[in-house]
């Protein structure tokens, strides 16, 4: 039996639980729609292949795109060594906020894919990858840490999100949740398959609030 059985879990890193929202000038959205390297190539070769409609700070409807940078997702076989993205700049002189448009395949800040993630820290239901390069124990037990941290806030911005669904699940799971305990609770009610489970609630926790992590 588990020494912390009955205690809440353990707060996350401040990185988890920082928004973003205030104090930066513009950022990274993350686009649901994008799910897979095929497609964010031919997204990434159209300049507006992932332009947003209005500049997320200011409202201003012209962004142009300013630069590619690269990412380097580590040990995922079908990824390449080095995926670019767009930034965008918004064009309206008092503002210039910058964007960077993440596919929702790619981990924020993990220099890795969601599914690279998801085979270590909710192996069920995962495809089985024998050829999948192994990861350094630390980072599986960093990543394991994290996903065992309280998801408290997280709850509590799911049941402000004016969405009865999300409000619905966050009554369900209780305030001292565990990230996983979310997770698999989301992935349940929207009925997120394995591979895409990590992936789909990252991305509405950075929606509903820009910067919260969910790893
Ligand atoms: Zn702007």
């Amino acid at each position: 039996m588990s020494p912390s059985i009955g205690l809440p879990p353990p707060t996350p890193e401040t990185c988890l639980v920082t928004s973003r929202v205030s104090r930066f000038k513009g950022g990274t959205l993350i686009d649901d729609d994008v799910r897979d390297l095929e497609t964010h190539a031919i997204r990434v070769r159209d300049p507006d292949g992932y332009r947003p409609c209005r500049c997320p700070r200011c409202g201003h409807g012209v962004l142009h795109v300013h630069c590619y940078p690269e990412r380097h997702p580590r040990g995922e076989l079908g990824l390449p060594a080095v995926v670019r993205i767009v930034q965008y700049v918004c064009a309206a002189a008092e503002c210039g906020a910058t964007w960077r448009i993440l596919p929702r395949f790619l981990a924020r800040h993990l220099w890795r894919a969601w599914k690279t993630v998801e085979r270590v820290v909710m192996p069920a239901g995962m495809p089985r990858s024998a050829a999948a390069p192994p990861i350094p124990p630390r980072t599986e037990q960093r990543w394991r840490t994290r996903f065992a941290a309280s998801a408290r806030m997280l709850v509590v911005l799911l049941a402000a999100s004016g969405g009865v669904a999300l409000e619905a699940l966050a009554s369900s799971v209780s305030l001292d949740a565990s990230r996983a305990e979310l997770t698999a609770a989301h992935a349940e009610v929207a009925r997120v398959a394995p591979s895409a489970r990590l992936a789909t609630l990252a991305e509405l926790v950075h929606r509903l609030e820009r910067g919260l992590r969910l790893m």
